[in-house]
């Protein structure tokens, strides 16, 4: 992309062996519930520590999936961060079940364990800890919550592939985690998803959700060279093709210098944006993690002279910077507003605060030395604008 064009928000990177796993596929005999698929499923469990990985067409099925695996039904309520893409609260309405929206911290936007606690009811069955940004979330706490009430912890990872905890993959600290391989995710398979885990009961639900709810695939069928079988629950069509599969296998190996390219830009940008710490800082970006960076988010310091969010926002885009705001509160959403009651009166005092404050700025592996002083620049322009508009 020339300079006149504009920087994303995220890119993905496709580079030749992604071209070449997808074409070795195309030319093979299996498109779909073929051997790539298993292959990938066993890449990602492995690269993140659990027994098993079952794919599927998105995260957001990989979502529902989770939900009903677990068993989740009328009556149950799953407690679920209040900033996160809706994606995460949709998968619980699915089931049927209730989302109680837990606050954020306001140091990191991460589901606060202390506000978590406060909201288990009798009915609570299960916590989803989302890895906002890339973030691992405090497991431990979580943990110690989730054995304490006997609830179920399971990881809406979405952001956070590839994230450590003291050099333990963050997607083996929950009972399951979801991945998600949309574009602008740590890898892609133009659309997928992902649960991994390690209870095989768990994995044989998850395979039958997503194929109708028949107890055993086309293939298995064939080997058996057996025509009969059994359709045991409602499941969906909501599998992964084999060309999806071995292009996230491709992808899943270049995972580790992507993950190192964002945090280099990721210190840069600290370093950067350290001159405008009057007006901007980063969100707090624990060390002693490893972060995977999906996204670098700003938050406008109290009593700060910058203009608001929406008019550098809008200043950016201008410029062809891709900002973007991650994420509005879900139980602010009409859908949300107008047919979930706990909706209502969500008590999210951090969130409602937080929200106008934030801005995500352009991070991907890909990102240019030049795109990088692209998004600079234009925050150089909206401090130095905003000084020139409180002067006059
Ligand atoms: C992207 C995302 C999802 C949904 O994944 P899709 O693959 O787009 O369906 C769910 N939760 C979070 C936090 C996400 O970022």
């Amino acid at each position: 992309m020339g300079s006149q064009g504009s920087v994303p928000y995220s890119r993905q990177s496709i580079d030749q062996d992604d071209i070449d796993a997808v074409l070795k596929v195309l030319k093979g005999s299996w498109l779909t519930t073929g051997p790539a698929v298993e292959a990938f499923e066993q890449d990602v469990a492995e690269f993140s520590g659990r027994q098993f990985g079952v794919s599927f067409s998105n995260g957001t099925a990989a979502l529902h999936g989770m939900m009903h695996a677990v068993g989740i039904e009328p009556g149950d309520e799953v407690i679920v961060p209040a900033i996160t893409f809706v994606a995460t609260a949709n998968a619980v309405l699915y089931q049927g079940g209730t989302p109680i929206f837990a606050d954020v911290k306001a140091d990191d936007l991460l589901i606060d364990p202390q506000d978590v606690e406060r909201k288990i009811t009798a009915n609570t069955k299960a916590i989803v800890a989302v890895d906002y940004a890339g973030k691992p979330c405090d497991y431990s706490a979580l943990r110690a919550i989730a054995d304490r009430h006997g609830l179920l912890l399971l990881a809406d990872a979405c952001h956070s592939l590839g994230a450590e905890v003291a050099g333990q993959p963050s997607a083996a600290l929950a009972d399951m985690a979801v991945f998600s391989f949309h574009p602008v995710k740590p890898i892609t398979t133009a659309e997928g998803g992902m649960v991994v885990g390690d209870d095989d009961e768990w994995a044989k639900l998850l395979k039958r959700f997503r194929g109708h709810g028949i107890d055993a695939d086309f293939r298995q069928r064939a080997e058996k060279r057996d025509w009969r079988y059994q359709m045991v629950a409602l499941g969906y069509n909501y599998r992964l093709s084999d060309l999806q599969a071995a292009l996230g296998s491709s992808q899943l190996k270049k995972l580790p210098s992507w993950l190192e390219a964002k945090a280099e830009i990721a210190q840069r940008y600290r370093c950067d944006l350290a001159r405008f710490q009057d007006f901007l800082c980063p969100l707090s970006m624990d060390d002693s993690i490893r972060h995977a960076y999906h996204l670098f988010v700003v938050q406008w310091k109290a009593g700060n002279k910058l203009q608001d969010r929406d008019w550098v926002f809008e200043q950016m885009r201008k410029q062809g910077i891709g900002v973007n705001v991650h994420y509005e509160p879900v139980y602010r959403h009409p859908f949300y507003q107008e047919s979930v009651p706990t909706a209502r009166a969500p008590e999210c005092p951090v969130a409602d605060r937080s929200i106008d404050g934030i801005l995500s700025l352009p991070i991907f592996a890909g990102m240019t030395q030049h795109e990088y002083g692209r998004v600079l620049a234009s925050i150089d322009h909206c401090v130095r604008a905003s000084r020139l508009l409180r002067a006059a």
